[in-house]
């Protein structure tokens, strides 16, 4: 079998994989991509966190992304029966960009696929793979590429392969996620929106009219056109029918206010559904391995968090593999799964209490108070990890007392 040799190998192209490839080949280490799909190729998760931009611009790749044409993003807006509540990016509490992008992740990802390989990186596009033997010194992987087999072997592995989740498959390392299985149904759509208090520069959440945990994103981009999509239980979502046009026609139908911001909408694209997404792990590192991005923990998708994290675990683990491969001691829970989980435990405070409804009220509730508007906006731009933030320092206890005065006033 036809044996190919790197320093690091990583598993899946996707903003994880090309951020970890581009910081690692920076630093001079020989790097192996293998992605199942060409590029570019569909996926789901296009409203960026603010976040984004530090992990873009550490990466090299802020220059390649500014010039694609995106639509800026500078905030998010919020709508329930009528109510409307925006945040904008640039009040947040936390120093760094206060605006991103909303992005058709096809040409997003095929760009930082690129840039990576312009930085040195090698990536070997349908390539899938099959088996891993992890040890602590060296990795090798079998991928199946038209039908033959081949190894990469490396002296260690990270694995990028989102939904794939590769090596929580292979390692026997998936637990169940602390959330329910919810339903997605979404597609891509020409908008034709005309109301003038339509912001294309904000990702548009709209909370359904009685049922509270069912929500929908409206995220515009640059050409006219957006990504739209349901959320909820699998169950309540097949109230509306069977087929995933029926369920999000309908859907759209049960909310009146985004029912009129889309009525001139031009469905041409096949409507799509995913539902079991939250996962996690038993560990997201370990001898000859890291799991990054949604490849270990993916929580839910109504703060836009999934990108962010994925960045940041990939910055991370580079940060402990240099260190690691030039012969220092890496704790990797303390320097990487740590850090990592800490502001990933921070959108969880936050989506859970979005699903119980608390962080609705907070949302909708017309506080006076700036200063707290701008720490929940920081959130919201995913600096998750600026513990200058009370709200990062203390995500349950603080916002348990913001719900309270929400409640109380
Ligand atoms: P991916 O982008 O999924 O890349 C993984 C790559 O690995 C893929 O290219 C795949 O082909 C490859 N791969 C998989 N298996 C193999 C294999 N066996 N061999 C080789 N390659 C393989 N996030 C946001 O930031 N904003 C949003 O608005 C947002 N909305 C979302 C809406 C929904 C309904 C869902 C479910 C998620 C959403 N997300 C959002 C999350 C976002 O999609 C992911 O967090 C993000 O894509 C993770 O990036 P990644 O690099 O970890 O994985």
């Amino acid at each position: 079998m036809k044996r190919i040799i790197s320093d690091v190998l990583i598993i899946g192209a996707g903003p994880a994989g090309a951020i970890a490839g581009a910081l690692l080949a920076k630093r001079g280490w020989a790097v192996n991509v293998i992605e199942r799909e060409e590029f570019p190729r569909f996926s789901i998760g296009e409203s960026l966190l603010a976040q984004c931009m530090k992990s873009l611009e550490r990466a090299d790749m802020l220059k390649a992304v500014k010039s694609a044409g995106f639509q800026i993003k500078n905030g998010a807006a919020f709508e329930w029966n009528g109510a409307r509540t925006s945040f904008e990016f640039s009040d947040k509490f936390s120093t760094g960009p206060g605006t991103t992008f909303q992005v058709q992740r096809a040409y997003f990802d095929k760009i930082l696929a690129d840039d990576a390989e312009r930085q040195g990186v090698k990536i070997y596009y349908k390539h899938t793979i099959k088996t891993a033997e992890v040890y602590k010194q060296e990795v090798r992987l079998i991928a199946k590429h038209e039908g033959k087999s081949l190894v990469f072997q490396a002296r260690f592995v990270l694995d990028a392969s989102g939904f794939g989740r590769v090596l929580p498959k292979l390692l026997k390392l998936d637990i169940p996620s602390e959330f329910p299985v919810r339903e997605s149904v979404f597609t891509h759509i020409e908008d034709n929106i005309k109301e003038n208090r339509f912001d294309r520069n904000k990702i548009l959440i709209t909370v359904h009219p009685k049922e509270r945990d069912i929500w929908y994103w409206l995220i515009p981009f640059s050409d006219g056109r957006a990504s739209i999509g349901v959320v909820g239980d699998k169950n309540k979502l097949a109230l509306w029918g069977d087929a995933p046009g029926d369920i999000l026609s309908n859907a759209i139908l049960s909310a009146p206010t985004l029912a009129k911001t889309l009525v001139n909408a031009k469905f041409d694209m096949p409507i799509q559904r995913i539902h079991g997404y939250s996962s996690n792990v038993s560990k997201l590192a370990g001898p000859g391995f890291a799991l990054l991005g949604n490849a270990g923990e993916f929580l839910d998708p109504v703060f836009s968090s999934g990108v962010t994290i994925a960045m940041k675990s990939s910055e991370l683990a580079v940060d402990c593999l240099h260190k690691q491969l030039s012969g220092e001691t890496v704790d990797w829970d303390k320097e990487f799964s740590t850090p990592l989980k800490e502001g990933i435990e921070v959108f969880k405070t936050f989506v859970k209490a979005w699903y119980d409804g608390n962080f609705q009220d907070v949302i909708f509730y017309q506080t006076e108070k700036k200063e707290i508007k701008r720490m929940i906006c920081s959130i919201l731009a995913g600096y998750a990890w600026d513990k200058s933030n009370p709200f990062v320092a203390a995500p349950e206890r603080r916002l348990n007392a913001l719900v309270e005065i929400c409640s109380i006033d």
